[in-house]
């Protein structure tokens, strides 16, 4: 294979080559002049993103977006910076989710602290509940043992309680969440832990999704040095199997897998989304469409390009995905420090992917993955 390489270098020089010129052509014209059946241009990982257009053409829908009060609870001024964003890179309408949190972290993340301050911008926002609250429950019960026909009872109850209380779902939950940063937990349950199988059967009847943050890893592995000084073990458990029992268990409960695009452990590649979404029609992708200087893998986004196996995929199963964009809107009343915090600075380079990302779809893809599916899992009026 050794002496191959020399011509493979060529090769793929050539290919750069042609797709720098080919890019260039592209920039000189608008997107969506772009004549039909023409592939998109694909770009060299690394490359800065190309300046326009900064807002896709179409006002499009974040199904995963998180308040930052503060200690004050400052969850208006929360909500205001959230309309700023929404209103400078054209989202017409957000889903407010709380984070996932465990036992330990504040309890003041979720939805009943601020769902009713929602209301003050009629049409532009809906709400999931349960990531303050039911995913505590899940984690607190991390030995399926202690899982008993009361605390089954009792968590189906709180499940059914959000929902009638407003929320279009249930979220953020988490089966395996690792720490990127200091104060932002690590929380491992398999996902087809008793309690979440009992949280898919609420979902299937009352007919609304479940937003998970699995990071995925097949097979187990050891846990990256860029992540090894957080709160991690030093092995990451293999998370693939139980999602699969998970969306076997109940065909009719839609899961919402997050994060899509921008993968830290480098298992959720497009062949894996599309192995699993063939063989389970209760599969959705959120994507966060990262922007180009994230250290993360399996971009769908690479420099001002599609990636190439993305395209096909969410034209394949152009139904199953939606946009998620995981900004963190925090108040300007607050002050300090955390992980919240920390990563609201990510916002403006996501959110300018994104709006490159839907703008480089094909029309027809852009306007489900940016709209019309969040519309129909959420049953959300899009405006
Ligand atoms: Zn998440």
């Amino acid at each position: 294979m050794a002496g191959h390489r020399p011509r493979l270098v060529g090769l793929v020089a050539a290919l750069l080559l042609i797709v720098g010129a080919l890019t260039l052509a592209a920039q000189a014209q608008p997107a969506r002049g772009r004549p039909p059946g023409r592939e998109p241009p694909v770009l060299r990982e690394g490359e800065p993103l190309v300046p326009a257009p900064a807002r896709a053409a179409l006002p499009w829908v974040d199904v995963h977006m998180h308040l930052i009060g503060g200690r004050g609870q400052d969850w208006a001024g929360a909500v205001e910076t959230a309309v700023g964003e929404m209103d400078r890179f054209g989202i017409t309408l957000a889903i407010i989710l709380p984070p996932p949190q465990i036992d330990g972290q504040p309890v003041t993340h979720d939805s009943a602290n601020w769902a009713s301050v929602l209301q003050r911008h009629p049409g532009r926002f809906a709400f999931l509940g349960g990531g303050g609250t039911l995913n505590r429950t899940i984690h607190r019960h991390a030995d399926p043992g202690s899982v008993t026909d009361a605390v089954r009872r009792d968590f189906a109850a709180a499940a059914e309680e959000i929902l009638d209380r407003g929320a279009a779902g249930f979220g953020e939950m988490a089966s395996l969440h690792i720490s990127a940063t200091s104060g932002h937990p690590y929380e491992f349950v398999p996902a087809d832990h008793p309690l979440f199988l009992v949280l898919a059967d609420v979902a299937a009847r009352r007919d609304v999704p479940i937003d998970l943050h699995l990071d995925a890893v097949d097979g187990g592995m050891p846990t990256p040095p860029r992540f090894a000084a957080e709160a991690n073990p030093p092995t990451l458990p293999d998370t693939m199997a139980a999602l699969g029992r998970l969306l076997a268990h109940n065909p009719k409960a839609k899961i919402v897998w997050a994060h899509g695009g921008s993968d830290p452990l480098g298992a959720m590649t497009p062949a894996v989304i599309e192995r699993l979404m063939d063989a389970h029609a209760n599969l959705y992708v959120s994507l966060r469409i990262a922007g180009p200087q994230a250290p993360v893998q399996n971009k769908a986004l690479a420099g001002g390009g599609l990636d190439p196996a993305w395209a096909d995929l969410l034209t394949r199963h152009a139904d199953r995905f939606v946009i998620g964009t995981d900004s963190f809107m925090v108040a300007s009343s607050v002050r300090g420090s955390g992980p919240g915090i920390t990563f609201a600075q990510r916002n403006t380079p996501k959110l300018q992917a994104t709006n490159q990302f839907l703008s480089r779809l094909p029309p027809d893809v852009a306007r489900k993955v940016g709209r019309d599916n969040a519309a129909l899992l959420y049953k959300v009026t899009v405006k």
